[in-house]
């Protein structure tokens, strides 16, 4: 038997077993009708987390930034500022243009997850536009910030792109699909970085560690259309309880957890810095919450080479692990730390990042 390292993404955590017991063991009804108390809970105890007035459980982070942004966008001829490297602009189909009949107009993005601010005032169109231009509906911004390795969006530049947008009467959605870790990071309660945004989104199959679905929260004027759009996209759901069930336990401990992740992080981070390595290395004082950004200087060993490395054992090989990783680009891989790993495993993970890194 080989171990195996999982460090693709925090998606892979399986329940634990007291989500499972909670699973089973929730009172359910149909949700359609409104009548899921698990649900509901769920629903009342997210909109409080986040300080925002209601809050709406959806099937997936997709959906729920998919319906977010038809409900802010709800007429036509409108199109939203969103980052070049956010996961609504790469990783969900162009869904709101295939799906939602918005446009999307994509900001440059720093390597902290950012945009010059200056860059997004040039880009804003106002709503009354000539004939010929689409107005800016929305602004989306990601916190943490995935494919920026999980870099946290500080307070103070959160309070900026809002009041920017909010000067041209333009809402802020932020993808907050890891929200809780950039609370973790920032050390404040959720509610303090969403209270500037008019929604957000938040994915419970993430850190939080429950096996399906994510949530939306705004105004209830506004959770209203959201309701109406997730119909649409085919995520009106019945007895939904079971999965608010596993949520509220992942919920709970989810801060502790996270905290463990990110400490966890920085030491790997660490570790694999201080080997000097000509062929593996990683920014340290980049690290802010459960991701690692690992790059490759030399064009003979790549991402691709490292990833398949990572991914065998062979007879030499002293320890039998198996390492799974996500080749980010090519001189790039992107490793998650989650609830599901032991000391022991990234124990394993180190060593054998240091027998390939030499
Ligand atoms: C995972 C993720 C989502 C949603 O993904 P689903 O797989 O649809 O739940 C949205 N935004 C970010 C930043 C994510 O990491």
């Amino acid at each position: 038997m080989f171990r195996e390292v999982d460090l693709r993404s925090d998606t892979v955590t399986k329940p634990t077993p007291e989500m499972r017991r909670a699973m089973a063991e929730a009172v359910v009804g149909d949700d359609v009708y409104g009548e899921d108390p698990t649900i509901n809970e769920l629903q009342r105890r997210v909109a409080e987390l986040l300080g925002k007035e209601q809050a709406l459980f959806v099937a997936s982070g997709t959906m729920g930034n998919l319906a977010a942004i038809m409900s802010h966008c709800w007429t036509r001829g409108q199109e939203i500022l969103v980052g070049d490297e956010s996961h609504i602009f790469l990783y969900e189909q162009g869904g709101v243009s295939q799906l939602g009949n918005v446009h999307v107009s994509a900001l440059p993005t720093h390597e902290d997850g950012t945009f010059d601010l200056d860059v997004v005032r040039n880009k804003i169109r106002p709503h009354d536009p000539s004939m010929h231009e689409p107005h800016t509906g929305l602004i989306c911004i990601e916190n943490t910030h995935n494919r920026c390795g999980g870099r946290v969006l500080s307070l103070d530049y959160i309070k900026k792109i809002c009041h920017l947008a909010h000067s041209h009467d333009i809402p802020v959605h932020l993808d907050g699909a890891r929200i809780i870790n950039a609370s973790v990071s920032l050390g404040v309660p959720p509610s303090e970085i969403a209270r500037e945004c008019d929604s957000v989104s938040m994915c419970f199959s993430k850190g939080i560690g429950a096996p399906v679905g994510s949530i939306v929260a705004g105004t209830k004027e506004f959770i209203t259309k959201v309701h109406r759009c997730r119909k649409v996209l085919g995520g009106a759901l019945r007895q939904a309880g079971v999965l608010a069930a596993a949520a509220l336990v992942g919920l709970e401990s989810a801060p502790d957890r996270m905290k463990i992740d990110h400490e966890r992080a920085l030491k790997l981070a660490k570790a694999i810095f201080d080997l000097k390595s000509p062929l593996v290395t990683v920014d340290p004082s980049v690290v802010q919450s459960n991701m690692l950004i690992l790059s490759f200087p030399s064009p003979n060993f790549t991402s691709q080479h490292f990833v398949e490395r990572m991914g065998m054992v062979s007879d030499a090989d002293e320890e039998k692990v198996i390492v799974r990783a996500c080749a980010w680009s090519r001189n790039r891989v992107r490793l998650v730390l989650h609830s599901d790993l032991s000391q022991e495993d990234l124990h394993c993970a180190y060593r054998k990042i240091r027998s390939l890194s030499a």
